[in-house]
């Protein structure tokens, strides 16, 4: 099973990605947190990264595709994945599918999360992450036990760079303009399923399950 996640980012795409990843044994693959491994481990390609993803840009599309092609060559990729936050934008999309039709293979569902704009910033400004284990929690919805402390490994939590607040509304905008027409695009290609967002995240999971044959 081939599948993409697409919704504004802070949706619930990731969320949601890990739970149908675990739930089919598929790899979830999010093009974010490979950048950000990267930025950790002070990579060439995280370097580059960077200085877009903290202003809240996209990554050029020639470096995020170069690095998808690699991860879809890796033997845990046959049996299907779960993407994450890929594609992005058009040119993306349709390197996706370049590459998936070469193999005769497709996109079996593209999986929008809708939630409006004003939930999404609320949202991702009670966001905060493990830097050490990739652990995510939210301050309102889904808090550490104890207050900014990683549940899993003990770590200090951290708000990411661009979920401040004025990298939220430019991420907003750059999601608008260039990643929203990949909702057409996988409608035209009869595999786009659209969901609640606002739902909380069992009931979001729940309709999921339903579409995917549960
Ligand atoms: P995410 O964790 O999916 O919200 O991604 C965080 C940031 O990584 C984005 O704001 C972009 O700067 C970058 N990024 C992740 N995936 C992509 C992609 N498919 N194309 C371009 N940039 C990306």
């Amino acid at each position: 099973m081939k599948i993409v996640m697409l919704g504004a980012p802070g949706a619930g795409k990731g969320t949601q990605a890990k739970k149908i990843a675990d739930r089919y044994q598929l790899p979830h693959i999010s093009t974010g947190d490979i950048f950000r491994t990267n930025i950790k481990n002070g990579t060439e390609l995280g370097m580059k990264a960077k200085t877009y993803m903290d202003k809240g840009n996209l990554v050029p599309d020639s470096l995020t595709l170069e690095l998808v092609v690699d991860r879809l060559n890796q033997t845990d990729c046959k049996n299907g994945y779960v993407f994450d936050g890929f594609p992005r934008t058009i040119p993306q999309a349709e390197a996706l599918t370049g590459a998936l039709e070469a193999k005769g293979e497709k996109v079996d569902f593209a999986i929008d999360i809708e939630v409006p704009d004003e939930e999404i910033v609320k949202r991702m400004s009670g966001r905060r992450a493990c830097l050490k284990c990739g652990a995510t929690y939210h301050i309102l919805f889904n808090a550490p036990k104890e207050n900014d402390i990683c549940d899993r490994c003990g770590n200090e939590l951290s708000m990411r760079e661009d979920d401040r607040p004025s990298t939220v509304l430019n991420r907003l905008s750059i999601y608008h303009k260039q990643t929203q027409p990949l909702i057409d695009y996988y409608q035209g290609m009869g595999c786009l399923v659209q969901f609640d967002g606002t739902k909380d995240v069992e009931e979001v999971f729940n309709d999921i399950l339903e579409v995917l044959g549960e």
